[in-house]
């Protein structure tokens, strides 16, 4: 069936359209619901489920759900360890510096933050949500956002059912209209409907880039002396080099959980590292392994994370809707927090939706809630951070650890002798040729605490229905081979932490092969690709990994 043939869609009214049940969606949705109970509120989420696609470290800060549900100390919620010890060290190759906490700024400390499964906690709030009366719709991707006279008039969600060919299959539903007064967008990092209206709007024009890193994770149920109830330990340096930007948490939680990461910024230079590789690695440190010995490996994703901060945060409001949470950029980077952050955002801007249907309004910009959030406690977070990420970036992890500390020491005091620096290049810009640059030699996997892409990827519970069209989209196929393969070396074989794309040698000559099914959505390759030639767009609602806890 061409696109002429295809049958209309049947549209919804609603006056209020959520993109993404993470924290920003789903507290938007709960406090709009507190102070406009008469609003229709709709929230369509991609995974199959909420919380499937959500992956974080996680340690939270309350601040946003202190302020959402007052009561949720005294319920049943997965919010149960609270952070009891905090250590920092930088790592070489065999040894380990333990940062005394005296030296870090006091906003680095996680005292009185909790430790969580953030799919979890979405799972709680989708709950408290639909119980003020949100409706909720998992397994529905936003394909496309309305437009009518200039502003966002709701979205659209995917047609299911359509062939790798982009034939109608049997069974073909075709996708619905969800309009709305006002429409919020809280896709997290490199949302794809975002970064259309970024584009439509302008209103990235006069910020920094946003900056991205890539993190990925393993849960581990580890053996229970291993287990430190509570204990929050975070590492920069090794094994990446002192160029390289990114650093590890570990949190140990509920039931001899651990939460492993390693994050990777996405300005590296060198196109032969994989970020996958260099947390494999990571894990075999003297300092980390005995941490997993006797224990077992239970889950494995990644995702991108903003780190572009306060000064690459775009404009938020736009005709019809706004951006919230990581699709806007909360993160504070230093801390790696942006939960908090991301709930806040969704909770001010939907005060100030609730205020424009309360007086009649539909379809125009949100100015106020533009204007309030630099005043409010996520600018007073971002701002005091704005220099920590441009300082490593410039100087690398050594002295520009030493520089951020100081930097956000000043800063909390109330000074900066730096101002605001900026990022510089986009994160694409950044690698250099394979010619100017060493391959590295990553050690094989031993298969007990450091393994492959393919068994990893097997522990996302990656599912997406095989005869759809490939949601990787290519724009020029031979500038991936002028480019990508001939001056890059291939870096999408390496970054990409789902083993998707691969260049193959057939007859002769490279042949680059993409396999979308096992996307685990972590946007990375719409991010990195040098030449921007990929275009990272949802696939059939529902498709992709199915994390039960990250
Ligand atoms: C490895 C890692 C570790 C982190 N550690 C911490 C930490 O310890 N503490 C902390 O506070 N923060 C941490 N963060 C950051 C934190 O996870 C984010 O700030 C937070 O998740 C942002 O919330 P959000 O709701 O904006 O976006 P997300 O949590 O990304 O949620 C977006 C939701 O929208 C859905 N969605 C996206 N596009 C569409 C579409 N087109 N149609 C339908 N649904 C869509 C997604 O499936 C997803 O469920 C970490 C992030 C990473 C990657
Ligand atoms: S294809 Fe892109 S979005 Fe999917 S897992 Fe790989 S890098 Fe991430």
């Amino acid at each position: 069936m061409s696109a002429a043939d295809l049958p209309a869609r049947e549209a919804m009214e609603f006056d209020v359209v959520i993109i993404g049940a993470g924290p920003a969606g789903l507290a938007a949705a709960i406090r709009l619901k507190q102070v406009a109970p008469q609003a229709s509120v709709v929230v369509v989420e991609k995974g199959s489920e909420v919380g499937a696609h959500i992956l974080s470290g996680a340690v939270i800060d309350p601040v946003g759900l202190d302020r959402l549900i007052p009561e949720w100390r005294n319920e049943e919620t997965p919010i149960q360890t609270a952070v009891s010890a905090d250590r920092f060290y930088v790592l070489g190759s065999s040894g380990a510096l333990r940062l005394p906490n005296i030296l870090m700024p006091p906003l680095m400390s996680n005292h009185g933050s909790f430790i969580v499964s953030l799919g979890d906690v979405c799972r709680y709030l989708a709950k408290k949500a639909e119980a003020l009366g949100v409706e909720i719709y998992p397994g529905f991707a936003a394909t496309e956002a309305l437009f009518e006279n200039g502003a966002v008039a709701g979205v659209a969600t995917g047609d299911m059912g359509v062939g790798k060919d982009g034939h109608a299959k049997a069974g073909f539903t075709r996708g619905m209209e969800l309009r709305a007064k006002y429409t919020l967008f809280a896709e997290g990092a490199r949302g794809s409907l975002t970064k259309g209206l970024i584009e439509r709007y302008g209103l990235a024009q006069g910020r920094e880039p946003q900056k991205f890193g890539i993190g990925l994770k393993e849960l581990w149920q580890v053996a229970p002396k291993q287990f430190r109830e509570g204990l929050v330990q975070h590492t920069m340096g090794w094994p990446l080099n002192n160029r390289t930007g990114g650093g590890s948490f570990l949190y140990h939680f509920g039931d001899n959980l651990v939460a492993a990461g390693f994050v990777v910024h996405l300005n590296y230079a060198n196109p032969y590292l994989s970020p996958f590789e260099e947390f494999q690695r990571f894990k075999t440190h003297p300092l980390l392994r005995e941490t997993f010995a006797g224990g077992k490996r239970l889950g494995y994703g990644a995702r991108a994370i903003t780190e572009g901060g306060w000064q690459s945060v775009p404009k938020l409001a736009f005709p019809g809707g706004a951006l919230i949470g990581c699709a806007a950029g909360f993160v504070n980077v230093p801390r790696i927090k942006g939960t908090h952050n991301a709930m806040l955002s969704g909770m001010i801007a939907a005060e100030h939706v609730a205020a424009a249907l309360a007086a009649g309004r539909a379809h125009d910009e949100l100015a106020s809630y533009e204007a309030a959030w630099r005043g409010s406690p996520i600018g007073r977070d971002l701002w005091r951070v704005r220099n920590a990420k441009p300082l490593w970036s410039k100087f690398g992890t050594l002295a520009g650890l030493a520089l951020g500390g100081l930097d956000m020491w000043t800063n909390t005091l109330g000074f900066s002798f730096l101002g605001t620096l900026g990022h510089g290049k986009p994160d694409f810009a950044t690698l250099k040729p394979a010619a100017s640059c060493r391959p590295i030699a990553y050690p094989k996997p031993d298969g007990k605490l450091t393994f492959d892409r393919l068994s990893s990827v097997y522990l996302s519970n990656t599912n997406h229905e095989e005869d759809q069209p490939v949601h990787l989209l290519l724009r020029d196929a031979a500038l991936q081979k002028s480019s990508e393969h001939d001056i890059y070396a291939g870096p999408s074989t390496r970054y990409c932490p789902a083993g998707v794309y691969e260049w193959v040698e057939e007859g002769g000559k490279p042949r680059y092969v993409i396999n979308a099914q096992n996307c685990v959505h972590c946007k990375t390759c719409d991010i990195k690709d040098p030449n921007q030639n990929i275009t990272w767009v949802p696939p059939e609602g529902g498709g992709g990994p199915n994390y039960p806890n990250m």
